[in-house]
Formats: C-alpha cells, sequence, structure tokens
C-alpha cells in the first residue's frame, strides 16, 4: 500500500489507499530532505503515520516505544533548527559511513534491551535516555536537539564528509506512482565545483566526490531488466569527468535519460550530440541573471559568451528547448539588471533559427539559505517583485520563440522562512498544520521576514 502527503490532493488521491496508521511497527525512519518546503511533507507524513510528530510527545508514548526519527540532506545539513523538535537525530552531511555506528547504538540500547525484538517482550523498557544521547552524538554528524535535558550537543556537530562515493544512492524501488515514475535515478557525482555565494548546494554537499564510471555501469545493468529509463543525479552533472563516457554507456544499453543538470561553461559539442543521440529534446542551463555584473557578485562565473555557445550547440544538433533558470530580487540587483536579463535572452531568442525552438524561462525569486554567504539578506515586499516581474515581461513583450513562467509568489515567504528559520520555524509550521492553515503560516511567515 502506498501512502504520501498527497493524499489529500483530489488530483493525485486515487493514486493512495489510505486505511489507518502507516509506520506503525517500524523501529526507525529515516527522511532526506533536499528541498526545504518538503519539511512541509514530512510533518504531514509524521501526522497521517501512527508516529507522534514532536520528540518529546514520542519519548511520552510508552505505547509506541523506539519509533526514532532521523532526518538528514542537503536543507538539514544547512539549518538542522527548523527540524529538530521533530527529530530524535539530526544528521549534518554524508550519512553512509556513521550510519552503521548509529544502527548499532540504537539497535543495542533500544531495540535489543528495550522491548522491540519481536516475539520478546521485556519488563523494563529502555527510553531514549540520556545516555543513549551521549552516546549517539559521539557519532561524527550526530546532532541531537530534539529533547531538552539530554546529553545532546547544543552546537552543531562536526559535519561528516565521506572521502569517496563507493556506493552511490539509487532508486531501490521503481513504480509508476512517484514522480520520476518507472525511472531508475542514480547519483553519478556529489558537491559542486561552483563558487556560487547563494547555493545552499555548495556549501551543504563539500567537496566534488565522482562516481567511477565502472561503478555506476555496474549498477544501471541489473536495472535494465526492469525498465529503460535512467535519471543522472548530482549538484552539476558535469563535474563528473566520465559524464561523456557513462552517456555513450547508456546510449549503448538503449536507456532514455534523464539529465539533472549541466553548466554552460562545460559543455560541449560532443556531449550535445550524445544528448540528440538519445532523444533529448530539452536542455537546461541556470545563468540566474543575463546581468554579468551581479552574475559575479553571486559568484556565478559565467560568461555570456559560454552560456550563447552552448545554446547554439544544442539547436546546431537538433535540441528544440532550451531552459533558463533566471533568478530576481537577487542581493545587489538593480533595474538594469532585470534589463540586462532581457537583453541575453533576447540575443538567446535570435540563435534559435530553427523552426520550433523555443527558450523557456523559468524566473524565481531569489530565496536565501542558510550556511550561504547571503543567508541574512532581508527579502523584499511582494511589491517589489512584483514591479520587477513587470519590468521583465515588459521588455520581453513581442520577443518571438521565448515563453516566460513567473514561480508563484504564493509559496516564496514560506520557503524564505523554511530555509533560514529556527526550532520555533518548525513548530509554528507544526501548529498550522494542525489546524489545516498553510495559508496561516504563510503570513506568519511574511510577518517574521519583513518586520
Ligand atoms: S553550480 Fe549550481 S550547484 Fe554548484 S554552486 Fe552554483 S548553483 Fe550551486
Amino acid at each position: 500500500m502506498l501512502y504520501s502527503p498527497d493524499m489529500d490532493n483530489p488530483r493525485k488521491a486515487k493514486l493512495f489507499s489510505y486505511a489507518g496508521p502507516s509506520l506503525k511497527g517500524f523501529d526507525a525512519v529515516f527522511f532526506s530532505v533536499s528541498f526545504e518546503l518538503d519539511y512541509i511533507n514530512l510533518i504531514k507524513m509524521l501526522m497521517i503515520s501512527s508516529i507522534p510528530p514532536l520528540c518529546n510527545e514520542r519519548q511520552q508514548d510508552s505505547r509506541r516505544p523506539g519509533a526514532v526519527v532521523i532526518t538528514g540532506g542537503i536543507a538539514v545539513t544547512a539549518n538542522p533548527e527548523i527540524i529538530s523538535a521533530f527529530s530524535d537525530i539530526v544528521f549534518i552531511g554524508d550519512m553512509e559511513e556513521n550510519l552503521e555506528k548509529i544502527l548499532y547504538i540504537l539497535v543495542q540500547k533500544i531495540f535489543v534491551t528495550g522491548r522491540k525484538i519481536p516475539g520478546r517482550t521485556h519488563k523494563n523498557d529502555i527510553p531514549m535516555s540520556y545516555r543513549l544521547f551521549e552516546e549517539l552524538s559521539a557519532v561524527d554528524g550526530v546532532y541531537i536537539a530534539g529533547n531538552s535535558g539530554n546529553a545532546g550537543k547544543t552546537s552543531a556537530p562536526k559535519r561528516s564528509i565521506l572521502k569517496d562515493i563507493a556506493q552511490p544512492a539509487h532508486s531501490v524501488v521503481l513504480t509508476g506512482g512517484t514522480e520520476f515514475s518507472n525511472m531508475f535515478l542514480i547519483e553519478i557525482v556529489r558537491g559542486c565545483r561552483g563558487t556560487c555565494l547563494f547555493c545552499a548546494t555548495r556549501c551543504a554537499t563539500g567537496p566534488v566526490r565522482q562516481v567511477r564510471k565502472k561503478v555506476v555501469l555496474s549498477i544501471i545493468a541489473k536495472a535494465r531488466p526492469e525498465t529503460g529509463r535512467v535519471g543522472l543525479i548530482g549538484p552539476v552533472l558535469t563535474d563528473n569527468d566520465e559524464l561523456v563516457e557513462i552517456v555513450e554507456a547508456i546510449n549503448d544499453m538503449g536507456f532514455r535519460a534523464a539529465f539533472s543538470s549541466l553548466r554552460a561553461d562545460e559543455y560541449s559539442d560532443t556531449l550535445a550530440g550524445l544528448l540528440v543521440k538519445n532523444r533529448q529534446n530539452t536542455v537546461t542551463f541556470a545563468p540566474e541573471t543575463g546581468s554579468f555584473r551581479l552574475r559575479k557578485k553571486i559568484g556565478k562565473n559565467l560568461t555570456d559568451e559560454d552560456l550563447l555557445k552552448a545554446v547554439s550547440l544544442s539547436v546546431e544538433h537538433g535540441i528544440k528547448n532550451i531552459r533558463f533558470y533566471i533568478m530576481y530580487g537577487l542581493p545587489g540587483e538593480k533595474i538594469e539588471d532585470i534589463k540586462a536579463t532581457a537583453d541575453l535572452v533576447k540575443r538567446t531568442a535570435g540563435l534559435l533559427k530553427k523552426p520550433g525552438c523555443t527558450l523557456h524561462l523559468s524566473v524565481n525569486p531569489f530565496v536565501p539559505k542558510k550556511g550561504t554567504p547571503f543567508g541574512a539578506w532581508k527579502v523584499s515586499p511582494e511589491s517589489y517583485y512584483i514591479n520587477m516581474r513587470e519590468i521583465l515581461t515588459c521588455e520581453l513583450k513581442g520577443t518571438e520563440r521565448v515563453s516566460l513562467k513567473f514561480d508563484p509568489l504564493r509559496n516564496f515567504y514560506i520557503h524564505s522562512l523554511l530555509s533560514i528559520g529556527t526550532r520555533e520555524t518548525g513548530l509554528k509550521l507544526y501548529n498550522c498544520l494542525i489546524k489545516k492553515s498553510l495559508k496561516s503560516f504563510g503570513r506568519y511567515a511574511r510577518e517574521v521576514l519583513l518586520e
């Protein structure tokens, strides 16, 4: 049976069948969070399961002992506080190496000496005790902040960084009922060589570590009988020096691939050819802004020339759709920067000479991220973003072969507060979700950010 926070979404509800508590009997539940808005889903998932969302509630609930909630991932590593009231263990960094240590301590202290072994009952239930927290806190990457009066560290712990990715993360369940329907996802690089100052991924994922081609290919070969679709995952795929060889092999194996991101200044004629051979119709780049001045200020050292060359190569090879990720509301932004974006878009549109080619602009307001140099940047009132949107729309009016899509501002303040907020922010979100009123959390976020 599948369970999802989307169950109350009428469009998706039919995919799921909800028949009562779903996580009952699980000893531990792990969440990996890459995107801050998923904290909403995480709390909702706990709410619809049998596990009380708050650590304090769980430890008081003697009827359901042993449900330990462990959270990690990029968003959590960048800001461990938000989720701290809900996580018995917040994990900061790469968990692989320390996972065994954590499980060993949990199994010894809770599940073996406690009463969680099936078929065995113990009179002396061992709660998440002071000693247990003390032992867990000694493991690199473990941050225990969910419990008052425990031995957990109150300052952020040493981040755990894996030297090599010998065993990349990959799909273990293939199903048609998820966002990446029946696609086998595999990580080919962790960390990023980029220098973008706004980016939480760069700050949270550590140095670049490539997964060797041999390892990637041996894993996806096993998935081939199950699916013809493979998704390559990494902050920037071109940071894997063997990307071209990996794509060549994927093509030979008859996979249709999806590429999470490519860097325009590392794009090549060979790669464009391989993408077309793989029947890719769209290629995505992230210039962030058309203003070179602003791009440099935010640490994105991409030149207009590199970007335009990457677009030309794609079009020459027959790729029809070019997608740009653009941000506005960036620190130090001026009206001239928005006009520079319009100018770069027009120059790019001029390269789309082949019939059917379109430049798709996905335009999002800048969201400050904790742990980055711009983490303390104060967001602006809505009127600023509306004004900048109007200027960009007006500047691009009548430009052919361009489609412009603004991300709605609806979730902007929620996303910003969940990126830079505190433990109180997480608790406030929970209270609003209990009242089924995400809107009131939105109002709260706006007030806090603009005060
Ligand atoms: S290239 Fe992308 S992932 Fe890397 S630092 Fe810049 S924005 Fe972040």
